[in-house]
């Protein structure tokens, strides 16, 4: 019923204004409308790639914030639902500032799942605006609060790199749609135990294949922070170029500490980022060789982003095997050159 008074996102700014206008008589829609200029005008322009358009369909229309909350809210929740991912593959979320398309989109929407601890830090306004309109949850923040890093006073939002405390995230996303769609429940958290599962198989997977790599040299440097939970989880040093957030700039102070670690500690590879800028990473490759040791670029690992869609990498699971699977090898131990299942799509080395 809302999705006669949005306007196409083809129509100029002021001619949405007052066609909502036009269309909102009851005092009720009238609000909305209000709610959505409000949202508006704190969001700079841009064109976003989400679809705006679910079928009238009695299934539920959800839209997630980054790919590896769509991906899990997919699974979960089968044929039940119509679900759009706002952020896709390459995207970092930390500045991520939602376009009008978004806005539109979550306007739609019936329900709005997103990660939170703040990892969506430029979207927690219009959530929390949102959020007095329909349901919308923050999945990762159900993580036992003891299990979280800490990092700078705040908690570390990169839990989906470690796959057990992805797992509780799998449940709540079929306790929440069971909820929401109580016939449906049964379906719900069946398929959700099932992801659950599997998380804590890789989970598993991971802790067996780290252990392969000498210990001297287990130590992942990457671009930024964001695999404090992945080091802890599977049992591997972590040390990044730059602080939690990618918006920080490493400094050369930073790159000739790391350039010392990896020579004592004969570390043959560092690894980029799909989300981040890999120029820090590359400096500490030609740091190491101007002291006479070769570091190699591990390859690129999916930080705060997925894979292409329609792609194993571009599912949570496909992800972190790629992630795993990647680190062991290039540093020395020993992985299934395609990964935990054989479905990688790039043989690691
Ligand atoms: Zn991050």
């Amino acid at each position: 019923m809302q999705l006669q008074m949005i306007p196409s996102t083809q129509q100029t700014f002021g001619s949405a204004i007052k066609t909502m206008f036009s269309v909102s008589r009851s005092v009720a829609r009238g609000v909305w409308a209000l709610l959505l200029v409000a949202a508006l005008l704190v969001v700079p322009g841009g064109c976003g790639a989400a679809t705006t358009d679910a079928p009238d369909d009695g299934k539920i229309s959800i839209v997630c914030t980054v790919a590896m909350i769509g991906d899990v809210v997919k699974e979960v929740a089968g044929d039940q639902a119509h679900v759009v991912t706002l952020l896709g593959p390459g995207t970092d979320p930390h500045g991520y500032k939602p376009t009008r398309d978004d806005i539109v989109a979550m306007q739609n929407a019936d329900v709005i799942f997103y990660a939170g601890l703040h990892l969506e830090g430029k979207m927690t306004d219009v959530l929390a605006k949102l959020g007095q309109q329909k349901p919308v949850y923050a999945l990762a923040e159900v993580i036992d609060k003891t299990k979280l890093l800490d990092r700078d006073g705040a908690h570390d939002p990169h839990v989906w790199m470690d796959a057990t405390l992805w797992a509780q995230v799998v449940r709540e996303a079929g306790r929440r749609l069971s909820e929401r769609d109580p016939t449906h429940a049964a379906d719900y958290t069946r398929r959700a135990d099932e992801l659950a599962a599997r998380c804590e198989a890789l989970f598993v997977y991971g802790q067996q294949v780290m252990k392969t790599i000498p210990p001297q040299s287990r130590l992942l440097v990457t671009s930024h922070d964001a695999f404090n939970y992945f080091g802890r989880a599977y049992g591997i040093d972590v040390t990044g170029v730059q602080g939690i957030s990618t918006e920080s700039e490493a400094n050369i102070k930073d790159i000739n500490r790391l350039v010392d670690t990896l020579v004592s500690r004969n570390v043959k590879a560092v690894f980029v980022e799909s989300s981040v800028a890999p120029k820090n990473v590359q400096a500490i490759v030609e740091g190491a060789k101007s002291r006479g040791h070769d570091v190699n670029v591990g390859g690129e690992l999916f930080s705060d982003a997925m894979g292409a869609g329609g792609t194993y990498e571009g599912t949570y699971i496909g992800m972190i095997d790629h992630n795993i699977t990647i680190v062991v090898n290039a540093l020395g131990g020993q992985a299934p050159t395609q990964g935990w299942q054989g479905k990688l799509s790039t043989k690691s080395k």
